[in-house]
């Protein structure tokens, strides 16, 4: 609905000459994975990491299925209800591979509170709010097909050209995400500051969707109608920066922890599944929680202390390479 995820218009722009990835949905489908099974692979990633098992109370207490008998807020969330070790989540399960990965989301937010209980109550957060969304998202790029294979899920690797096929599936989520990412506080930092008013907030709205993604609305659009509103953040009072510095975030950590395994290969074929020096880094970052300047927590990673995206051009490589080649002579993009 926001064009936050491209992924749906995949077999338009699918790489025609790439073997096909493999289709993680239909997997779990075939197997008859249930909800639960999904938590406990998702909770494996972080345990090959060194971290602890979840508390028996999140198993308890969390919500996995949508409830038959009343109403609830599917959208997904992590909770930390005591700042010690009451953690659960909160989420209406569907078997796809969009819930697999939310549930390492999820799970990413679960570990962060876990790390960091131990420090006074004022310094359990992350460094900033986009290391605390970040974290999870990490841990899902390591879901990679090697990664698949090694628990039982894919029975061999595909041939090395599904590899475009897959970059290509992942950047129309996390690539075409950034402008939504970035759109969402400009134009309510705008309402917040008066200088779109009140009568301008659907048409502001417009601007910035056009301007940072490139789309326009499949109908005409007033002041009767109020689209930022249908963005569950809006309503909900949830700041969306966040997101947007944690797409970034994400795949520096990635690098700096495949860096620190010693890992040499093409950076989308790097999983961190099992190595404990990756582990290492990361509870060490979490375990500082909010109590050193993020710039700190960065480094703790292997890196440097400053935000960097050129790790995102770094891991969809050679997908740029095919679609310069693609899109030679072609202009492309609006004004
Ligand atoms: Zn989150």
């Amino acid at each position: 609905m926001w064009a936050q995820s491209w992924s749906n218009v995949f077999d338009l722009v699918a790489p025609e000459a790439a073997a096909p990835g493999y289709d993680l949905t239909e997997i779990l489908r075939e197997r008859q994975t249930s909800e639960r099974e999904m938590v406990e692979i998702a909770e494996g990633f972080f345990t090959s990491l060194g971290m602890e098992e979840l508390p028996e109370t999140f198993w308890r207490r969390s919500q996995f299925l949508r409830p038959r008998d009343r109403d609830v807020v599917c959208h997904a969330s992590a909770w930390h209800l005591d700042l010690d070790e009451d953690v659960r989540i909160k989420m209406c399960i569907q078997i796809n591979a969009e819930d697999f990965s939310t549930i390492h989301h999820e799970l990413g937010h679960t570990y962060y509170q876990l790390g960091y209980r131990e420090l006074p109550p004022l310094f359990r957060d992350s460094a900033n709010d986009g290391f605390h969304e970040a974290l999870g998202d990490t841990i899902s790029l390591s879901v990679t097909p090697g990664y698949l294979v090694d628990i039982g899920l894919l029975d061999e690797e595909p041939p090395a050209e599904a590899d475009l096929s897959l970059l290509m599936r992942m950047a129309l989520d996390k690539v075409a995400f950034l402008p939504f990412g970035l759109l969402v506080d400009r134009w309510r930092w705008g309402v917040f500051s008066g200088e779109t008013p009140p009568e301008e907030y659907n048409a502001a709205w417009w601007r910035l969707r056009e301007q940072y993604q490139g789309v326009t609305a499949p109908s005409a659009r007033t002041e009767e109608d109020f689209d930022p509103g249908a963005k569950y953040h809006v309503p909900g009072n949830t700041p969306y920066t966040r997101y947007f510095l944690a797409h970034i975030l994400q795949f520096q950590f990635h690098r700096d922890l495949c860096a620190a395994i010693g890992y040499e290969g093409p950076l989308h074929r790097c999983s961190i599944y099992g190595e404990e020096e990756a582990g290492r880094r990361l509870r060490e970052m979490m375990a500082m929680g909010l109590s050193r300047p993020w710039p700190e927590a960065l480094e703790a990673m292997g890196g440097s202390s400053e935000m960097d995206a050129t790790a995102i051009l770094d891991y969809f490589a050679p997908l740029a390479d095919w679609l310069k080649e693609r899109n030679a002579g072609r202009s492309c993009g609006w004004s």
